[in-house]
């Protein structure tokens, strides 16, 4: 299909979690003409589809878009990662894998909050339709979705004693993050099928790609939204020195992640005017709060030597054992490459004052000094934590009139004292739980920050000096019922016609849990709330 200065019904920004999914669910209907446009280019890379291949995505110079935030005042000043996916499939790419969706008074709390539509009875009919649940469908899981769910392929003794260290504080064993309640320990449930990842790409966009109505086009940045007054009627997008152009004639449907859509939009004339005139863009919508209120986990890890040799660390440190693991795992999909970004963990409640887990943590069978790191050289592992309702507030904002440059990230991380209270006790939950028997006995020692550290100002201290993203921007092109909200509930951006955002920007507040599942569920829904405006 011949795409530059052609028409299209529906034009896609971002083939990630959600523009996957808008894109093969709206081209379900033969009638349109669909147009994906991508930054990244195809997904070939194996590690791609191994799933232990993000541990070398994380830093991928062509694969990520390799994000960090400016200097955080509350973290040392330091620059903080933000990793994003370049390429078909976006952040659902390089992603650790958990499937988690958040709790279900996230989504009434989101309905409550006047985004009409989203409580969590409107919400899990999506979740139900995007999964393919291992274990067969029932109230809460769907069977014949696009999107894989499987079980870790097998257990691990270390797992096992964190499980029953999180039984010894009291928390109940739950095999079903997602099911009726969201609280107590076990293994994660991954996107994987039969050890391979499933991304979005590999869900929902490749099946599509044979249709005479959807066109892709990779390695293509798009640089804006073209307007009609206040509509939306197409995009330009980059090619080399080339600059090329599409029309839509339904709608332009934002999918570029929570840095990519406000950045888009900012340099495309939607934003605060003056900071709009400031950049030197002409203004075509004054809207104050795009970019605003970014949020995200913030996580804080403490690293164990292990009595034992059976981490990750001892597999790839020794080219026996990793013969082994590789046959294993090309043999029976199974091993130390298939292991997710948490392998077991648990939810928490650690405030007084909440109804529900506050506090998310995830045990891994490998240690390194800092996510992205080589894997320390001894036998160790990690027990991280996040705060799963943080209070404080960032922004993303375009700073140069060029796309390629990266905008300005403030997460503003620990800026208020609910979180620095919240973080202290994440760490210091961890703590109980490593020193329950069936866990202590497996551990020779706590290896960071190590027992010299001791009291909540130096945990906070630890938490300043070390903790990282669990990589969940959202938020910055919320919508809302009230009209400072940029979305409406139907997604559309308010004061522009034919626009809309679908991606984790849109999140009036970041979920309790994991952003994947949640963002192909918004963009699941976002197919039907299109369609229906069609009509
Ligand atoms: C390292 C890492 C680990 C994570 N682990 C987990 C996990 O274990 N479980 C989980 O649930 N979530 C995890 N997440 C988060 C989750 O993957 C993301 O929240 C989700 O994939 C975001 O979906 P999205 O559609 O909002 O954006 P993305 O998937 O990031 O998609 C945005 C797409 O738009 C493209 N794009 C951006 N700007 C432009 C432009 N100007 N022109 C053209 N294309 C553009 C990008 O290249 C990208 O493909 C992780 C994320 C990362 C980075």
């Amino acid at each position: 299909m011949d795409v530059a200065g052609a028409r299209f019904d529906y034009i896609v920004v971002g083939a990630g979690s959600a523009g996957c999914v808008l894109a093969a669910r709206l081209s379900e209907d033969s009638r349109v003409r669909v147009l994906l446009i991508e930054a990244g280019g195809k997904d070939s890379n194996p590690w791609i589809h191994v799933p232990l291949g993000y541990g070398k995505l994380f830093t991928h110079p062509k694969l990520n878009w390799r994000f960090e935030t400016e200097p955080e005042p509350e973290l040392g000043n330091r620059r903080i990662a933000q990793p994003r996916g370049r390429v078909l499939g976006g952040s659902s790419a390089i992603n650790g894998l958990l499937y988690v969706r958040g709790q279900a008074q996230d989504f009434d709390q989101w309905a409550q909050a006047g985004c009409t539509g989203w409580s969590h009875d409107d919400v899990l009919p999506y979740f139900r339709r995007s999964e393919r649940q291992v274990r067969g469908a029932d109230r809460w899981h769907g069977g014949d979705g696009p999107l894989d769910v499987s079980d870790q392929s097998e257990p691990h003794p270390f797992c096992e004693a964190f499980i029953a260290a999180g039984e010894n504080i009291g928390a109940r064993r739950n095999d079903d993050f997602n099911g009726a309640t969201q609280d107590g320990v076990g293994y994660y449930q991954t996107t994987m099928r039969r050890g391979r990842r499933a991304s979005a790409a590999t869900a929902y966009l490749h099946p599509a790609r044979s249709r005479r109505n959807l066109a892709v086009v990779t390695d293509a940045l798009v640089t804006r939204v073209v307007f009609d007054g206040l509509r939306a009627v197409g995009v330009e997008w980059r090619v080399g020195a080339g600059v090329f152009r599409a029309d839509a004639m339904r709608e332009v449907v934002l999918c570029a992640g929570a840095i990519g859509s406000p950045q888009l939009l900012e340099l495309s004339g939607v934003g605060q005017a003056e900071r709009l005139r400031t950049l030197g863009v002409p203004v075509v919508l004054d809207a104050p709060q795009v970019g605003e209120n970014l949020q995200d986990h913030l996580q804080v890890r403490v690293v164990f030597k292990a009595r034992r040799p059976l981490t990750v660390n001892d597999e790839l440190a020794n080219p026996l054992r990793m013969a082994r693991m590789a046959l294993r795992y090309a043999l029976f999909r199974k091993g130390s490459l298939t292991v997710s970004a948490g392998y077991a963990g648990g939810f928490f409640t650690t405030s007084p004052v909440s109804d529900t887990p506050d506090t998310q943590v995830l045990f891994i069978p490998f240690s390194m000094a800092k996510s992205g790191a080589r894997l320390d050289r001894f036998s160790g592992f990690t027990i991280s934590a996040c705060q799963l309702r943080p209070t404080s507030r960032g922004s993303v904002h375009a700073v140069s009139l060029d796309p390629a440059t990266p905008p300005a990230i403030r997460l503003n991380y620990l800026s208020t004292a609910t979180d620095r209270l919240a973080v202290v006790r994440a760490l210091t939950l961890i703590r109980s739980l490593a020193a329950q028997p069936s866990l202590s006995g497996e551990i020779a020692k706590e290896h960071a920050p190590g027992l010299d550290t001791q009291g909540d100002a130096a945990l906070l201290d630890y938490a300043r000096a070390t903790a990282s993203s669990l990589y969940h921007p959202t938020c910055t092109v919320r919508m809302g019922g009230s009209p400072d909200a940029p979305l409406d509930p139907r997604l559309r951006l308010r004061g522009i016609d034919g626009l809309r955002v679908v991606d984790g920007s849109a999140m009036p507040d970041v979920v309790s849990g994991n952003t994947n599942a949640p963002i192909i569920m918004m963009a699941e829904k976002a197919a039907d709330m299109i369609r229906e405006d069609a009509r």
